[in-house]
């Protein structure tokens, strides 16, 4: 039987600043990256608002270099998605790739969340060439060019907003008659000069040869007056909502509705003591690299606060 004093869940900057952290304070972590290493960031393409990189990075390359750091400091980085846990007892058993079991005196999730796509075939093909789920990360590379939101929720709004501040244009594409958002968030969006509602829209394509360079619309899809037409756009941005990645801890860990971790207060401790939880697994709001990446510092001082507690 394997049992180790600290298992880190996900290898994003959560995961990797806990490891770092951890091992720089000799507790030998061992990390599991998940089904996608590196997280979000390997699918941006330049990160410019992380702070310490003036010139830009790309996302894979921060990552591969928050990972050399975590290995630096002597944390085992495995190949392997946790299938399921049991936390009704500590250590804590963890099943990897549905067969090798670990156990561990302490656990932090850091296994993200996935931002959802519409699941057309063109979103895939655009990929870092147009498509993006990410207004803040990819904004500003849209500077007075006319790009397209989809969503009608708080999300779609207030990144139709950012990049009304950035873009030329900006349609925001609804699949309702209405806005989910908040009224608040609705009147911003219904009376800001650059951005034009599509009420009752669906996109069902994209075009253009060497990235987007418009989407195919429909407009009352399946309706006796459904319109199809083009409009140019030079981005699109998803905004329908995101999956935290929190499926297998749910039988132990308190989630909300959405499937977001709970934590106390602005702690990384979840429900289960020596449990913790950091970045967008636990982050319905900000979902930045570097609010992930200072929780996972929070949820590897509470795990070796925890540890030296309980004498382990
Ligand atoms: P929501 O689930 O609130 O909204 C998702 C939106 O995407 C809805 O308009 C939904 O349409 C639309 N959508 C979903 N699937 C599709 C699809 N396949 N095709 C087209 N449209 C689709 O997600 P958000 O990320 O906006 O918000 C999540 C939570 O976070 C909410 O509780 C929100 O209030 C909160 N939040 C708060 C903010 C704030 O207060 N500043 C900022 C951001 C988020 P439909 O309405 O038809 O279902």
């Amino acid at each position: 039987m394997e049992k180790v004093r600290c298992l880190i869940i996900g290898s994003g900057p959560a995961g990797y600043t806990a490891a770092i952290y951890t091992g720089r304070a000799n507790i030998s972590p061992v990390l599991y990256e998940g089904i996608q290493p590196g997280g979000q960031l390997t699918i941006t393409t330049e990160v410019e608002n992380f702070p310490g990189y003036p010139e830009g990075v790309t996302g894979p390359q921060m990552m591969e270099d928050m990972r050399q750091q975590a290995l630096k400091f002597g944390a085992e980085i495995r190949s392997g998605v946790i299938t399921s846990v049991d936390f009704s007892k500590a250590p804590y058993k963890l099943v990897v790739d549905g067969e090798k079991e670990i156990y561990s005196d302490t656990v932090i999730i850091a296994t993200g969340a996935s931002a959802k796509y519409l699941g057309l075939d063109d979103e895939k093909k655009y990929s870092g060439m147009g498509v993006s789920a990410c207004a803040t990360c990819d904004g500003f590379f849209y500077r007075n060019k006319t790009v397209a939101v989809v969503g009608g929720g708080d999300t779609a709004c207030e990144e139709a907003i950012y990049l009304a501040g950035l873009a030329k244009q900006v349609y925001l594409i609804v699949r309702k008659p209405y806005l989910r958002a908040s009224k608040i968030m609705q009147d911003r969006v219904l009376n800001h000069e650059k951005i034009k509602v599509l009420f009752e829209h669906n996109t069902v394509g994209l075009f253009g040869e060497n990235g987007v360079e418009g989407a195919h619309v429909v407009k009352r899809k399946g309706e006796p007056d459904e319109e199809r037409y083009d409009i140019a756009i030079d981005g699109f941005f998803l905004a329908i909502g995101h999956k935290p990645n929190s499926d297998v801890f749910k039988p132990y860990v308190n989630t909300d509705e959405v499937g977001y971790i709970i934590t106390e207060g602005a702690t990384p401790r979840t429900n289960v003591p020596g449990v913790f939880a950091a970045g967008d697994v636990a982050d319905p709001t900000y979902r930045q690299a570097v609010c992930a990446a200072g929780s996972g510092c929070k949820a590897a001082i509470e795990a070796e606060r925890y540890l030296s507690e309980h004498g382990l």
